[in-house]
């Protein structure tokens, strides 16, 4: 454990490394109690940071030193000293090889990070500061040095791999035997990875834009070997993917993937060795549903495209993150909007922008894009860092268009080719390539908080002019009272009484992109003969909030007529979302609910469309979720979302019944099935379908989920169904399919971990007991980050009626398993207690009570730096 209260590391501090390291040689005996590392490093000093030798500084921790060496000499215990996360190291000349012997417990690591044990396999996580539990090294990203890497094990551990090309493999003479690996890219100590294990593996190759042969292998456990196929396609298509949108080419001959079952994140770059959490890689239509198919294939492109921004361009310290994970966010966004529909893509992430995001910039760890401090890194891997970040990214490609963006992004890759460099390098690479300035927008890395537009507009008859004026705003955020205009890109469209999109200018163009630059600022625009109805914020041009006193018939005109998918789909979320406010506003004041029976008429018009994507009706048809609400609200008063929500939702599903079930059965086909966009579309809508027709808890309805849960083929059907039984069906009934799913699939681990979320995500079955008992399970284990996600994770951030619970125990029980978590894994306790730190924004009782269990984290003891930064901060 760390100190309980950790030093803030601020960037304004940033200073160069002392000392180069032109190689690093590491060999390693594999031990599961006593592993010992040897490396070798070629040190130089650092011309550029100034004169003198000052003591070489090297990071390490939970390290057992047994010798430290310099040219071949033993050093003496006088000139080396352990310090704090450490080892400081007397230096006499500018140039020496050190080398330094330590041991480590890769079985006694629960904190999943340096190197581990998993299921019997090695694995290692090295970022953002993990390798300092491998070895004392300097473990910052701007180091980059030349790895070699030999592995030394038992037979029974008969894959033994490391980052780069194989250039030896033998036998010891004690029977062992060993693999080296040389990687010929210099690169951070955070991208090293290493794996042994029993693994079999799938092998296929790819012949890159240039000519050259690549192997492609992924590694698993020998039962999940039928579970690669997916996973090799979309690493095919998005190698394809990347040479064509961004002239990129994979340049080692060899890239591999391994799956891991204990893993804190979706995945890692690491150089030619991706490492993923088995969830993110392993898959089959029995087993996985369309949702499964479609993370995977964006998380497998996301780390490949990692290779050139993030590894070949690294970042210069862990301020930058976004640098690397917000460019590459973006990347693999554009990538899934391309290989499925682009509509129903950016729906996705906006929605998860506006619940998460937004909410992360309303509470009490707001920070920039580029934060300015951090106590503990691992807590920046956010929403903010990555989603938002990519925002920002996407805002360039807005403002630039797609080719001067390449010309950008070609001039960062050329001239950062082996860099460790800045946010401020990608923006200005971005600004010489295209002859603009980007100053005002750099705003968007520095300055936290969501903005929000006010817009109003008038009509003149007389000259049949039209003026938009907006005005900008960002609340204050901590640290950050004030904040100095933005500069946001407001895509617009204006639309006429027939539903056209009229010309904005002489040019004829009917979509502009507005450059919103100040407080307040006016738009002109004329030659209309009527007054035109504005199309705000477009394809969500920028991440920020739009205020328009739309009326309830302009909604319905847009939710019809507006020809930008993602406005249409907008406009319908807005016309929901007053009604759903009516409706909280009526349930506080005890009056008799109703629904408006426009929204009603509108989501009947939605169904019948049979020209729209099946995909973007089903995304049409959803109502926004309880956390959208609670973000958008004031004060979040939980008992009236969840009762407001409930009801118009068992409202729509008795008016559209007939509609529900006509599109149901029309969309429930007999046929093999495939991961194709198309075929995911329909299923998507038809299962919605069958969720609204179970929320009437009509025994007919459920007949019609049981059936589909009996005979269903593949695992998106399968699921459905049994969500909307756990949901609405009879209780005895239920337990009854839980457990015939559970008896068929419970030597999967991921379907396993599918049935734990569904239980503990449900609002109906999903109490607090249920969950409870679920961690007593045979199959649970609080040191696999997969299963805490799926039972503690699923009810903290998914189950918000349960975890609401007006006594209070929802937050009493998460405020323990984060306790007892933070001895064993700190990172994912740190994450798993963020749904606590927002009591400031419930009414006053339920607030208390959520502040109160956040209290009894910070009296529990001896927390870690992770743990402690984010109670502290919340309870500030
Ligand atoms: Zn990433």
């Amino acid at each position: 454990m760390k100190d309980a209260q950790p030093n803030t590391v601020y960037l304004k501090d940033y200073k160069l490394p002392e000392y180069l390291i032109d190689s690093t040689k590491l060999h390693f005996e594999l031990q599961p109690k006593g592993t010992l590392v040897k490396s070798q490093l070629k040190v130089r000093r650092n011309p550029a940071a100034g004169a003198g030798l000052p003591p070489l500084l090297l990071d390490g921790v939970e390290l057992e030193l047994l010798s430290v060496s310099i040219d071949g000499q033993l050093v003496p215990a006088s000139r080396y000293q352990e310090i704090p996360a450490g080892l400081s190291i007397e230096v006499e000349k500018p140039e020496f090889e050190l080398e330094i012997c330590n041991r480590i417990s890769p079985e006694n690591n629960t904190s999943l990070e340096g190197l581990y044990l998993s299921n019997g396999m090695y694995c290692t996580q090295c970022e953002a500061e993990g390798f300092r539990k491998i070895t004392y090294y300097p473990d910052r990203p701007d180091v980059m040095s030349k790895f070699t890497t030999t592995i030394v094990a038992p037979r029974q551990y008969p894959v033994l791999l490391s980052n780069g090309n194989e250039i030896e493999r033998g036998a010891t003479e004690d029977g062992r035997h060993f693999v080296t690996w040389e990687d010929p890219f210099a690169k951070p100590a955070y991208l090293f990875a290493l794996v042994a294990g029993d693994l079999q593996r799938v092998e296929d190759s790819y012949t890159t834009a240039s000519g050259r042969q690549v192997t492609l292998q992924i590694y698993t456990e020998a039962k999940n070997i039928g579970k690669c196929a997916h996973a090799m396609r979309s690493l095919k298509k998005a190698m394809r993917w990347d040479e064509e949108v961004y002239g990129r080419e994979y340049d080692l001959d060899i890239f591999m993937i391994v799956a891991v079952d204990h893993f804190n994140m979706g995945a890692m770059e690491n150089k030619g060795l991706n490492i993923f959490n088995s969830a993110c890689v392993l898959a089959s239509p029995e087993t996985a549903t369309d949702a499964t198919f479609q993370r995977i294939e964006a998380i497998v492109a996301h780390e490949y495209f990692h290779n050139w921004s993030g590894n070949r361009v690294t970042c210069r310290d862990w301020f930058q993150l976004s640098l690397k994970e917000g460019f590459t966010v973006f990347r693999d966004a554009e990538f899934s909007a391309d290989m499925n529909s682009r509509a129903v893509k950016r729906i996705e992430d906006v929605s998860l922008l506006r619940t998460q995001q937004f909410a992360e910039d309303a509470g009490p760890m707001a920070h920039p894009v580029r934060p300015d401090s951090y106590m503990e890194i691992s807590n920046f891997y956010t929403l903010t860092v990555y989603e938002k970040g990519a925002e920002v990214v996407r805002m360039i490609h807005t403002l630039l268009g797609a080719e001067g963006f390449r010309k950008g992004s070609d001039l960062y890759f050329d001239r950062h080719d082996g860099q460790a460099v800045t946010c401020e390098d990608f923006v200005k690479a971005m600004e010489d390539a295209n002859g603009v300035d980007l100053t005002q927008f750099r705003r968007w890395y520095s300055q936290a908080g969501t903005p929000v537009l006010d817009v109003t507009d008038s009509y003149d008859e007389a000259s049949g002019s039209y003026t938009l004026t907006v005005r900008q705003s960002c609340p204050p955020t901590p640290g950050q009272k004030e904040k100095l205009p933005f500069h946001i890109p407001l895509a617009l469209g204006l639309l006429s009484a027939e539903g056209k999109d009229l010309p904005l200018d002489e040019a004829g163009n009917t979509q502009l992109v507005l450059p919103v630059t100040e407080a307040e600022q006016t738009f002109h625009f004329s030659g209309f003969a009527e007054k035109p109805l504005p199309s705000l914020l477009r394809g969500f041009s920028a991440p920020v909030k739009v205020r328009y006193d739309y009326s309830s018939e302009q909604l319905l005109f847009l939710m019809r007529n507006d020809s930008d998918a993602f406005n249409r789909w907008d406009a319908g979320q807005r016309l929901a979302f007053a009604a759903l406010g009516q409706l909280q506003k009526d349930y506080r004041n005890g009056k008799t609910l109703q629904l408006q029976p426009e929204l009603v008429e509108a989501y009947r018009s939605v169904l019948r469309n049979r020209d729209l994507d099946p995909a973007l009706v089903a995304k049409m048809l959803a109502l926004p979720s309880e956390q959208t609400l609670a973000e958008e609200a004031e004060r979040i008063d939980a008992e009236a979302i969840i009762e407001a929500r409930k009801f118009a939702r068992h409202a729509l599903a008795e008016a559209l019944k007939e509609d529900l079930l006509e599109s149901y059965r029309r969309l429930h086909k007999d046929k093999p099935y495939s991961p194709e966009a198309a075929d995911i579309a329909e299923r998507s809508l038809k299962n919605t379908c069958l969720d609204y027709l179970c929320a009437t808890e009509d025994a007919d309805a459920l007949l019609l989920a049981q059936q589909q849960f009996d005979k269903a083929a593949n695992m998106t059907d399968c699921a459905a169904a049994l969500a909307a039984l756990v949901n609405y069906g009879n209780e005895t009934d239920v337990d009854k399919s839980l457990e015939t799913f559970y008896e068929r699939w419970k030597l999967d681990t991921q379907v396993v971990e599918l049935w734990f979320s569904l239980q503990s995500g449900s609002a109906r079955w999903g109490t607090l007991e249920r969950v409870q008992t679920l961690m007593a399970h045979p199959a649970f284990e609080l040191k696999n980050p997969n299963k805490v996600r799926a039972v503690i994770g699923a009810f903290a951030n998914r189950n918000f009626a349960q975890f609401h619970r007006t006594d209070g125990s929802g937050f009493e029980f998460v405020a323990q398993q984060v306790i007892a978590l933070d001895k064993l894994n700190p990172q994912i306790a740190a994450r798993l207690v963020i749904p606590l730190t927002r009591w400031k924004k419930y009414s006053s009782a339920l607030g208390e009570k959520m502040r109160q269990s956040l209290e009894s984290v910070m009296q529990s003891g001896k927390l870690s730096a992770d743990l402690y930064e984010v109670v502290s901060k919340s309870l500030q």
